[in-house]
Formats: structure tokens, sequence, C-alpha cells
């Protein structure tokens, strides 16, 4: 066995504790993970600073001499170490605080020092408390390196000493041990055509860089090998599935297809719906299983491509289901579909947790004999004893709200599994797709019905209440509907309904009955009560739609041209353009106010400002992207691209994209990855298969 795959208390001069240290703190068990344990910065340690020219701005430095003097200073607590260190242009002081009994035996009086560390400037004196040093004859045996490596610490590491002098020396000695025996990962015609240097190389010059460039060239290798066999993991899990899992094959468009298509469509399908429809058509034609993400911004028209793709599997025979995050949405998905189907002679049926015990028997029957073609429905399906009798297709609407695991679930009820495709309206950003969804087949509608008025959004503050009001009124006044927005942020629940409560009474009296009616939706209210204030709303009984964040998606109620976002600071940028995606969907003008306090995060005024200034769904994605880093957004909790330990997916897309190219020429050429000069990648990508995550997530 190696001794990469040894635990690290093999290497010299690393104790049992030191190594139980560096496993809980920092996660690092073997050699290899020590030697995969990359700097997140370097420092310049080729300048060397003279004492005399020392100048109080100065941060870090570093400074060749010899200690003249050691004592032990009391003070009001305890008492610290003082070195006087010269160089012979000055002296300074070195001062310690902690474990100064070790120190003070270690240091060694006129033998020179390296030392380097963070300047402090005290009436008229410098020093540096906690200096790193090392004899100058130990640091010339070292390993040279232009750039210092500063490695991840913690402050309990930093308690117990094992500083990133420490760190650097393990680095050191593994490498020097391991060095010649260091294995590659790639093929040299591969490292050609993409310009990479050894990975031996890479891998010294990540933690010892002879130079500012021998370390771009070990970086850029190593996020690019890093990123390159997630995207071959990814794409090969693609491939087998589309050879494996057989999907069923809706052979023809048929009679209901083409019905409703030449005389029920209520209008053209914009250029995108086309190419999306064929997308999926292509897919369901094919023995292959479709497994396709349908990206859409708020009203680009997914909902007419849900329902044809219905109608294909319908006219081959088998029945179709939607699923929705929420009880309003599914009901909405449900009345829009009956309404596109009036004149079609299909069945549709409607499931959530509130259907009665006798409509769910008579669903129940209708499904497992094959008269009910259309399902649609919440979580309860799949908790439902529902039994389709051929489940040819499931459509899920909102996929965040999913977990993976009842994804699965929808398989279980069928022989073969049904064509999947998820609807999401949060655009992704293109790289994060790649990297989260790299394994699915991934269709946009990048074009918005024509005849869309631009939503023209403001940013507010509280104190233009009134005037606020005065063009609510304005617009009711015309004919509109207005909604008014209040944050739901799961930890202060109750104080969240408070806000939304004063703000409905202040509301009410503004707009008092029974010249202005008023909704009110909440996550407190009972479904039946919710759906009933939902329907004035919708009916164009009620002007105001007071609400929280229930409504924010898929809601459809296309006269209201008002939406108001009380405490939009609150919000992130994905929820407020969900927000916006409410209004717009009529022929008016529609306004979006995000009202704000006066005082503002730099994040909550980027966030704003974005609003402002764009209404693409996918710029707004980017930036959200870049705010809150890929762990905060939707999907990423199961993939590989929060574990990165080089690359990053914000930062290095077009490393990522080149990399994502190189693994899907490789696989043109060579699917199973059976070429001889494929050997080593072959061997890698084995590897990575047993051990990481990527291998078992989604569907
Ligand atoms: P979403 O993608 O948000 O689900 P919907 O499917 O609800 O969007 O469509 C939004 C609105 O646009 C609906 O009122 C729908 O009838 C209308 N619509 C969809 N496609 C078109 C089209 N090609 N031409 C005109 N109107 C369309
Ligand atoms: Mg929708």
């Amino acid at each position: 066995m190696s001794l990469l795959n040894q635990p690290i208390s093999y290497l010299k001069g690393v104790t049992v504790n030191k190594a139980n240290l560096l496993l809980t703190e920092l996660g690092i068990r073997t050699c290899n993970d020590l030697l995969h344990f990359f700097p997140f910065r370097y420092i310049d340690r080729t300048r060397y600073y003279k004492i005399n020219e020392l100048l109080n701005t100065n941060s870090e430095v570093q400074i060749l001499g010899k200690i003249i003097s050691v004592k032990s200073v009391a003070q009001k607590r305890g008492s610290r170490l003082v070195a006087k260190f010269s160089d012979g242009t000055g002296t300074i002081e070195l001062i310690w605080f902690k474990g100064q009994k070790w120190i003070k035996d270690s240091l060694k009086i006129n033998e020179s020092y390296v030392i380097y560390g963070k300047l402090n400037f005290y009436n008229g004196n410098f020093s540096i408390p906690h200096p790193e040093m090392e004899l100058e004859k130990e640091a010339n045996k070292k390993i040279k390196s232009k750039l210092q490596a500063v490695y991840p610490s913690t402050e309990k590491l930093q308690d117990k000493n094992v500083t990133n002098r420490v760190i650097r020396g393990y680095i050191q000695t593994l490498l020097k041990e391991i060095f010649e025996v260091l294995g590659e990962s790639l093929s040299n015609d591969f490292k050609g055509k993409y310009s990479l240097i050894s990975k031996r190389d890479a891998l010294l010059n990540i933690h010892f860089p002879k130079s500012n460039d021998a370390l771009a060239k070990a970086q850029y290798r190593l996020k690019f090998e890093e990123l390159f066999f997630i995207q071959l993991q990814l794409l090969r899990k693609k491939l087998i599935n589309k050879q494996k899992i057989k999907g069923y094959v809706f052979e023809s468009i048929g009679e209901h297809f083409n019905n409703f298509y030449a005389n029920y469509l209520p209008f053209d399908l914009t250029n995108a719906q086309k190419r999306v429809l064929k997308e999926i058509r292509k897919d369901v034609a094919s023995n292959a299983h479709m497994n396709r993400l349908l990206q859409g911004d708020v009203g680009s028209g997914k909902t007419i491509v849900a329902l044809l793709s219905m109608l294909i599997a319908i006219d081959n025979g088998y029945q179709a289901t939607i699923m929705a995050p929420t009880e309003i949405l599914a009901i909405q998905h449900y009345n829009a579909m009956k309404e596109l189907l009036e004149h079609v002679n299909i069945d549709i049926a409607l499931l959530t947790g509130s259907t009665k015990a006798k409509q769910r028997r008579e669903i129940h029957e209708k499904l497992e004999d094959n008269s009910l073609k259309i399902l649609i429905g919440t979580h309860a399906l799949i908790e439902d004893k529902v039994k389709f009798h051929n489940l040819g297709i499931a459509i899920i609407d909102e996929q965040h709200r999913f977990g993976v695991a009842q994804r699965s679930k929808l398989w279980q009820k069928n022989e073969l599994p049904p064509h999947i495709l998820v609807m999401t309206a949060t655009p992704i950003p293109r790289t994060l797709a790649m990297s989260v969804y790299g394994d699915l087949d991934i269709s946009v509608i990048d074009e918005l019905p024509p005849g869309r008025k631009e939503v023209k959004t403001v940013h507010r503050y509280d104190s233009n209440r009134l005037s606020v009001f005065k063009f609510i009124k304005d617009e009711i006044t015309k004919g509109r509907q207005v909604y008014v927005v209040y944050p739901l942020i799961q930890e202060s629940e109750a104080m969240d309904y408070k806000d939304l409560m004063d703000g409905y009474e202040s509301i009410s009296r503004e707009f008092p009955s029974p010249k202005y009616q008023i909704s009110i939706v909440h996550g407190k209210m009972k479904p039946a009560d919710k759906d009933y204030e939902m329907n004035r709303f919708v009916k164009g009984e009620t002007h105001i739609m007071v609400a929280t964040t229930v409504i924010e998606v898929g809601v459809n109620v296309p006269n209201a041209s008002v939406m108001i976002v009380e405490s939009a600071e609150r919000f992130g940028l994905s929820q407020l353009h969900q927000l916006r995606g409410r209004v717009g969907r009529g022929a008016d003008q529609s306004y979006c106010i995000l009202l704000t306090s006066f005082k503002l995060s730099a994040d909550a005024k980027v966030r704003l400002k974005t609003m402002v200034d764009t209404s693409d769904g996918f710029k707004i994605s980017e930036v959200d992207l870049k705010l809150r880093g890929p762990g905060n957004m939707m999907g990423t909790q199961q993939s590989g691209v929060l574990n990165l330990k080089i690359a990053d997916v914000v930062k290095d897309t077009p490393i990522l994209q080149q990399a994502r190219n190189a693994a899907i020429e490789l696989l043109d050429d060579d699917p199973n990855l059976s070429k001889e000069t494929n050997e080593e990648i072959l061997r890698t990508y084995s590897l990575l298969k047993r051990t990481s995550g990527i291998w078992s997530n989604i569907s």
C-alpha cells in the first residue's frame, strides 16, 4: 500500500495527537488528504525588510536577523515573553503570550533566523506578536519557493501550535517522500491537448510555488482536472442511463394532440416553445428514458408545453401526471388544464391533501381502470396509495420543492419509469446547471410570448408609503388588482405573522370597505379558507391581495398589475424575481414596487439595483450566485459542487466550460474509456466513482 493511503500519523513528525487534531479540525485523515489540502492564498516571501526601513504602514514583513536577548515581562494578567531582535540596522521586539515556556526553551540566541509576521507599531516601537520563525540554515534546506502557502486553519489548531508552518512542514516531508512515485491521472495526449502540466509538478507548485507563473499553471491543471472528472462522471452517467434505462416509446402523435393543436390552441407557440416541444418529442419517441429539465422564466409559457407533452403520452395509451409543490398551484394547474381541454374529451382529476375519501376512492378506481388520463396533485400523489394503470409521463413543477427521494418514488409504480419532465421557473446559471444537472437533459424557453410589456420596477423607502398608496388607488380605479407581499422566514414565523397582520390592518384602514375589497392569504390558514380567498382575488371580487410568499410560485391573475413587496430587503433575488413574475401577465403596463427601510446592507443594495435594472431571469440568477455562492442555490446540496477542493464554480467558469467540452470530446471518441491511451483517466474515474457522492445523486 502506498504511503498516500496511510493515515498521516505514518508521516515522520506527525504525532497521534496532531493527527487527531487535523482529522477533527480539517477532515484530513490520510496522506492523500493532506496532499490535496490546498492553500487559499500565498504570501510573497522573496522580500526581506531592513529594520531601519520599516514603516508603520507595513503590514506583514519578513526580516533576517538574530535574537540578542530574551526576557519575561510581567503584565496585568500573567506575563509576556519578549525577545529583542536585531538585523544590524536596528532592533524590534518579538512577543509571545501563549506557549511562553516552550518557546523560551527553543529560542537560540545569536543564530540567524528568518522571521515573518504582522508588524505592530506602538509608542514608537515596532514589534511582531507570535512571529513565524525559522533558523536560516533550516530555511535554506527547504524546497525553494517564491510564494509561501497559507492554509485554512482554525482557532483550535492555532492554540495547539499546529500553525501554517507546521502544516507546510508536514506537506514538505510528504512531498519529499512520495514525489518520485506520484502517479498521473491524465494521459500525455490529453495533457498536451489541453496544455496541462504534470500532476506531480502541479502538486509541488500548489504547495511550494517556484514562481507566479508556475503557480498559475499548477492551479489551472488542478482545477481543470477536478472539474473534468466531475463532468466525466455526470456525462457518463447520462450516457449509461440512455443506454440502460428504457422508457416507454411514444411512437406517434395522435388524435388528441392533433385535434387540440389544430383547433384549440389559444395562441401560436413561440419559437422557443416549439423547439422545446421538439426536444421532448425526440426523447419520448426513442426508447430511452427521458429525464429532462425545462427551464423557463416566469410567464414564458411552460404550461402549454406540459399539456402538449401529456397529450402525446395519452395518444399512445398512457396516463400523465403533474405534481405541484403547493395546493394552490395544483389547483391552478388543474383549472388551467381543464380550461384548455374544455373541448377535448379527456378525463382529468385533482388530488391533494384535502381531497375527500370518497373522491379519492373514485380517483383510485379510475386510475387503475385507465379511464382517468391526467391526475394533477401535490405530495399527496406520492404519499397516497395511488396506482396508475400505466403512467407514461410525470411532470414535476418547481423541482426545488421536491426532494430527490420523492422523485424516485414515482418510478416504483411502473413497469418502466415514466418519462420525467421537471419544470422550473427559477433560472439556474448555465455553469451551475452544468455541474448540478450535468446528467440531465436541459431545455430552455428563452423567449417570452409576444406583446409582453416589461414590468416597471422601482425601489422606494417606507417613507414614500403615502404616494405608493395613492398609486395603488389610481390603479384600482383603472380596474386593476394589486398584490401586497410580506416576508415569511421560518425562524421568526410569529414575528412575520404580526408584520403581516399589522400591514393588513393599515391597508384596511387606507382602503376601507365596501369601496375596496381585500383578500388575505397566509400559511397559517386552512387550505379551504386560503382557496376561498385566492378565488375571490382570481375572480376579481377583491382589489388587493395581502399575502406572504405563498403566492410566490405560479399564481396567475392577469388582471393584477401592481406588486408591492414589503421589507424587500429581506427577500432573496430569486424570490423577488418570482414575485415580480406574478404581474405583467396581462396586456396592461404592470409595476413592481420594492419597499424597504433606509438601513440596507451592501448585498441588499445590489439585489434591489439588479431588480430595478433587469428582468432577465438568467442575469438575475448569475448575480444571485455571485452574492450567495453555490451552497445556497437550489439543488446544489446533492451535487459535488460544494465539495470542490480547488475549483470554484462561480469564478472558474471558463475552465469549467473547457473541462466539460474535454469530457464530451473524450466520451464521443471513447464512450467506455476502453482505449489504451485513456488508461490513466479510466483508473482515476473508477476510483472516484467508488468514493464520490456525485454518483448516487439525482433520480
Ligand atoms: P409559466 O412558464 O410561468 O408557467 P404560463 O404557462 O403560465 O407561464 O404562461 C403565462 C401566460 O402566457 C399564460 O396566460 C399563457 O396563456 C400565456 N402564453 C403562453 N404561451 C403563449 C404564447 N405562445 N403566446 C401567447 N400567450 C402565451
Ligand atoms: Mg407555471
